[in-house]
C-alpha cells in the first residue's frame, strides 16, 4: 500500500472544450488508479497552446470533476504561470547544445519526399539563422532506444531518430511544446505515477528521452485505452464528441466503471456517484484491460 509521498497522480486536461466521455473515462482511471494507492491526485491545466483554449472550458472542466465526484487534491496547477520555468529548461538544453534553431516551414516539410513524421534535418546544422526571421527550437534527437514498460501495454521501445527525427521544443509562434511542458510540470508537481490515454503513448518516449537530458526521474506509465465511437474514431473534440452529461453522472460513472473493465455489480446501479467511486477504488484493479487498445460504448 503506498503512501502520498509515493504516489503522485494527475489529470491534465487541455482547456479546448469542455470533457467527453474519452476525456473523463480517463480521469476516472487516473482518480480511481491514484486513490486505491492512497495517493494524491492532482489536477493541471494544460493551457499553454493558447490559440487552441477556449473560453469558458476551465470552468465546465472543473465543474464536471466536481458534479462527478472527483476531487483533486491541492491547488489547480495552471501552465500559463510556468513560463518561465519552460524557458529555463530551453536556456539548459540550449547552453549544452542540445537544441538548434529550425526556420522549415511546414509547407517546405510537406513537399518533401518520405515520411512527413520524420524531421528530416535540414537545418541540424546550419550556422546562422537570417536576422529577422522566426524560428522554432528543435531538440537534437539521437540515435538510442528508449524503452520503458507501460503498466497495461507492456515493454514499448522506440528509436528517436527513426520515429520523429528531431522534434520541436518551441514553436515559430513563442509557443513551448507539449512535450516539453508536460516533462517539466510532471517534474514540478512531483509526479510519480502517470495515467493517461493511449493516444499518448507515442509522445512517452520523447518525454523519457527529455528526462534523460535534463536529469530528472521517469514517473511509471500506464496507458489506458481510447474510447472509439461507432464508426471506430477516437472520442474528440475533432469528431465532436459530445459533453459529459452533468444530470445523469451516476449512470454515466457505472458505464465508465464497466468500460474500465471493472465490474460494478448491479446493485449499484441506483448509487450515487461518492458510492461508486468508493466501490471503485476498493476494487481498482487496471489488469483486465491489458493491452486493450480502445473500447467502445454500448
Ligand atoms: N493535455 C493533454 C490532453 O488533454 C494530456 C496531457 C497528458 O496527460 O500528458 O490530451
Amino acid at each position: 500500500m503506498a503512501d502520498a509521498q509515493s504516489y503522485v497522480g494527475r489529470f491534465a486536461p487541455s482547456p479546448t472544450g469542455p470533457l467527453h466521455l474519452g476525456s473523463l473515462y480517463t480521469a476516472l482511471a487516473s482518480f480511481l488508479d491514484a486513490r486505491a494507492r492512497r495517493g494524491l491526485w492532482l489536477l493541471r491545466i494544460d493551457d499553454i497552446d493558447t490559440p487552441r483554449n477556449v473560453p469558458g472550458a476551465v470552468g465546465s472542466i472543473l465543474k464536471t470533476l466536481e458534479a462527478y465526484g472527483l476531487q483533486w487534491d491541492g491547488a489547480v496547477y495552471y501552465e500559463s504561470q510556468h513560463l518561465d520555468d519552460y524557458e529555463q529548461a530551453l536556456a539548459r538544453l540550449q547552453h549544452e547544445g542540445l537544441l538548434y534553431p529550425c526556420v522549415c516551414s511546414r509547407k517546405r516539410l510537406a513537399e518533401l519526399p518520405g515520411r512527413h513524421d520524420i524531421y528530416p534535418g535540414l537545418c541540424r546544422n546550419r550556422i546562422a539563422i537570417p536576422a529577422g526571421q522566426p524560428y522554432a527550437l528543435r531538440a537534437r534527437s539521437d540515435d538510442r532506444d528508449i524503452v520503458f514498460e507501460d503498466r497495461l501495454q507492456g515493454l514499448i521501445c522506440q528509436n528517436l531518430a527513426a520515429e520523429h527525427g528531431d522534434f520541436i521544443l518551441k514553436r515559430k509562434e513563442g509557443i513551448v511544446s507539449y512535450q516539453l511542458a508536460c516533462v517539466i510540470d510532471d517534474h514540478l508537481q512531483g509526479i510519480t505515477h502517470v495515467v493517461r490515454g493511449l493516444d499518448l503513448v507515442d509522445s512517452t518516449p520523447r518525454q523519457i528521452f527529455l528526462q534523460q537530458l535534463l536529469g530528472l526521474p521517469t514517473p511509471s506509465y500506464l496507458h489506458v485505452p481510447i474510447i472509439i465511437d461507432s464508426h471506430g474514431y477516437k472520442l474528440s473534440k475533432q469528431t465532436l464528441a459530445e459533453a459529459v452529461t452533468l444530470r445523469n453522472a451516476p449512470a454515466v460513472m457505472f458505464k465508465l466503471l464497466e468500460l474500465l473493465r471493472q465490474k460494478p455489480p448491479v446493485e449499484l446501479k441506483q448509487a450515487s456517484c461518492p458510492e461508486l467511486l468508493d466501490w471503485g477504488v476498493r476494487n481498482w484493479d487496471p489488469l483486465p484491460l491489458n493491452k486493450t487498445r480502445s473500447v467502445q460504448p454500448g
